[in-house]
């Protein structure tokens, strides 16, 4: 909220309500609130006047007789108000028309007693009806008529009053001057009594009292003396602002202005320029209560009220000016007011635009009407929306679970917020971002981690908050790749030696004449090629065959000693022939699921590598060994030995025991460990340079428990 706008504001709420004032519309609520002021009791009470009402009361008419009383009873009474030691006597009777001589002279020589002074009244044609002179005239007039407000309540009195031509003092103050002489007042000027000194409070005698000297000692001594009507039925009587519900004598509310006049208690409203500033500042002072606090709260605003109050009855006290209380509480809570209408209006107009925003971002079809400008209307599009976006979040959820890779998305903490169904299942357990995250680096910008028997290709990615981890499962992937290296190996190596071979021997049968035998060894070396090439590619193809499991060999039960032992008559028969020997023996029972054919092949390729690697005259050892869990094939034999650096990679395609002599594919042993493994067994080798290798094939027993 810009304060240029706050100041706009105030102005607009302070200057309402000043003009307001001005223009008199304030005064309804004004004026009750100050005469409720006027009515607060004070400290110190009514300070004492020297003064006294002489009433013709009911209990006056009732002895003395009825109004309008003759003359000569007026003069009776003033004659005892002075005997009674009045100061003064200001007379609020019309004494404007002679009556009977006797009367007439009899007032006059009363008045004469003492200062004395006379209520004027108001002709018909607008002049003064002044008392007869020979009560003194216009000397000893003055008006007795109270300035009656709009709400019919007399607040003040004309200091002086200029009627045809003759402007006369009004009678409290002419009273009270009577008093205090110097009392200066500006003519024409409006005088408001603090009628601090109650009118229904003012002390009272009856005139029926004072007629028949029925006073106590010093009742009337040195006092100014109001004389005036207050009996039932007396039209001179208004209502005063101390007190609401019921008219007061005109001749008490005199009194009461001529104690104010006395006292120094005349009022002094707040002039124009106060009202404005004070509309102002409260306006103002709104806004930035409103600043401070964010939002209207009460409290605070009820503080300023109150000390806004404390201020203007103190105000009324000490200096007895009039603060236009309702007013300026007005200005502040006007001010307040306009704020709040403005905030809203703008949090209405933003809530709007965040409404359309977000309803064009998530809606489906293009363009969005705007929001509706109803409440209830904004409220379904909000529903709307929310809907919209549990969907979104549903379809999201639905999508990333359909996903074959894994999704983690981690919090800045660390924390996994979202793990979806692949992560789960490659990862095992929801995965934590540090340890994905160092296979990670480990590779760049994705590293694979084995995991479950599985390669996993991991990246992370750092997000505005938190990271994003994608886990790919890639296991076939490179095993593919490997095939296919391997595949290219097979023909660019080692399909292409003996096959170059094979076009070497034709090129000699077509370009030289040869003799008999060495046609027949050419032949013999190109078909002695062609089956090696056979032997090589039907072995790789098996070997694929079997590693992508599209082999389906026929398992049965059946005894691996006695199968061994077969073999073994059949490879010993050619061993002999070299002098070589292959023993036999078998320990415990070698009974195993499996496939005779594959099974014979490994016999067959463990004992041909035996033989071939042990020098002539030595013996092959091959031995079947079973414990009712496991069934062991070994093969030993006295040979060279492997060296220790080749062992790791014996069993892998294509590997050859370098400077072991040629002819060999280098797929035996990888198929023997294939086959191995397809039964659900391994194989593994233990050899000494020098002394021999011993080939351990390990097959689980039929029958046997599954692994524990
Ligand atoms: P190949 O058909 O070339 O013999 P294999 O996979 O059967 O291929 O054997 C791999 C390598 O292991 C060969 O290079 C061979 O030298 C070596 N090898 C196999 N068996 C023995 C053994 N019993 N003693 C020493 N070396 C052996």
């Amino acid at each position: 909220m810009g304060s240029l706008r706050q100041l706009a504001l105030a102005a607009a709420a302070g200057g309402a309500l000043t003009l307001l004032w001005i223009l008199g519309a304030m005064r309804p609520f004004d004026l009750p609130l100050s005469d409720l002021l006027l009515r607060l009791p004070r400290p110190g009470g009514a300070a004492e006047v020297p003064l006294v009402a002489v009433l013709i009361d009911d209990r006056a008419v009732e002895e003395l007789g009825a109004l309008p009383w003759p003359r000569a009873l007026v003069a009776r009474l003033v004659e005892r108000a002075f005997v009674s030691g009045a100061r003064a006597v200001a007379l609020d009777l019309i004494l404007s028309e002679p009556e009977d001589e006797a009367g007439d002279r009899a007032l006059e020589q009363a008045l004469a007693l003492g200062p004395a002074i006379l209520a004027a009244t108001l002709r018909d044609d607008g002049g003064w009806l002044l008392p007869l002179d020979r009560f003194g005239g216009a000397r000893r007039a003055a008006h007795a008529e109270a300035e009656i407000g709009p709400d019919g309540v007399v607040r003040a009195i004309f200091a002086t009053k200029q009627r045809g031509g003759r402007a006369l003092p009004a009678l409290a103050l002419a009273a009270a001057r009577t008093l205090r002489p110097e009392i200066a007042v500006a003519p024409g000027a409006l005088l408001r009594p603090d009628f601090r000194l109650r009118p229904e409070r003012v002390p009272r005698r009856s005139a029926a009292a004072v007629v028949a000297g029925d006073l106590g000692t010093g009742d009337l001594e040195g006092r100014l003396v109001f004389i005036g009507i207050a009996a039932a039925g007396g039209t001179d009587q208004f209502v005063v602002p101390t007190r609401r519900d019921r008219p007061s004598p005109g001749v008490l509310i005199q009194a009461s202005a001529a104690a104010s006049i006395l006292r120094g208690g005349l009022l002094r409203p707040l002039p124009a320029a106060g009202v404005s500033v004070a509309c102002l500042l409260l306006a103002w002072l709104a806004q930035v209560l409103r600043s401070r606090a964010g939002s209207l709260r009460l409290p605070p605003m009820l503080a300023v009220v109150a000390a806004l109050a404390l201020a203007a009855v103190s105000a009324l006290w000490s200096l007895r000016v009039q603060v236009p209380l309702v007013t300026v509480v007005a200005a502040f809570g006007l001010s307040a007011l306009l704020r709040e209408a403005l905030e809203s209006g703008l949090a209405r107009r933003r809530t709007d635009e965040l409404l359309r925003r977000l309803a064009d971002e998530l809606s489906e079809d293009e363009g969005t009407a705007p929001a509706p400008h109803a409440t209830g209307g904004r409220l379904r599009l909000v529903q709307e929306l929310q809907a919209r976006l549990i969907r979104d979040r549903n379809l999201r959820r639905t999508l990333l679970d359909a996903l074959e890779d894994g999704v983690v998305r981690w919090d800045t903490a660390g924390e996994p917020l979202l793990v979806n169904a692949a992560a789960r299942r490659l990862w095992g357990e929801p995965p934590d971002l540090s340890d994905v995250r160092a296979d990670a680096r480990a590779d760049g910008e994705g590293g694979v981690r084995r995991r479950g028997g599985r390669e996993l290709r991991v990246t992370v990615q750092r997000l505005e908050s938190g990271h994003l981890g994608l886990l790919r499962d890639v296991t076939a992937e490179r095993e593919l790749e490997h095939r296919r290296r391997e595949m290219q190996r097979l023909v660019s190596h080692e399909l292409k030696t003996p096959l170059a071979s094979i076009a070497g021997f034709g090129g000699m049968l077509q370009r030289y004449q040869l003799s008999e035998e060495e046609l027949h060894r050419l032949a013999g070396l190109i078909r002695g090629e062609s089956e090696r090439l056979l032997e090589m590619v039907t072995t790789f193809l098996d070997l694929e065959r079997l590693a992508s499991g599209r082999i389906e060999g026929e398992k049965g039960e059946l005894d691996l000693g006695g199968l061994a032992a077969e073999r073994r008559e059949l490879i010993a028969a050619a061993a002999a022939e070299r002098g070589q020997t292959l023993t036999f023996a078998q320990q415990g029972p070698a009974r195993v699921i499996g496939d005779r054919q594959l099974l014979a092949r490994v016999v067959d390729n463990l004992a041909g590598n035996a033989l071939k690697h042990t020098p002539q005259g030595t013996a092959v050892a091959m031995e079947v060994a079973g414990d009712g869990q496991r069934v062991e094939l070994r093969l030993r034999d006295r040979g060279p030995g492997i060296p220790a650096e080749s062992l790791p990679r014996l069993f892998e395609r294509f590997y050859r025991v370098p400077g072991s002599g040629a002819g060999g594919s280098g797929l035996g042993l990888a198929m023997v460990r294939e086959i191995a493994e397809w039964h659900g067994g391994c194989v593994r080798v233990e050899s000494e340079m020098g002394a021999g290798s011993v080939f351990i094939v390990e097959l689980p027993a039929a029958g046997a428990a599954e692994d524990p």
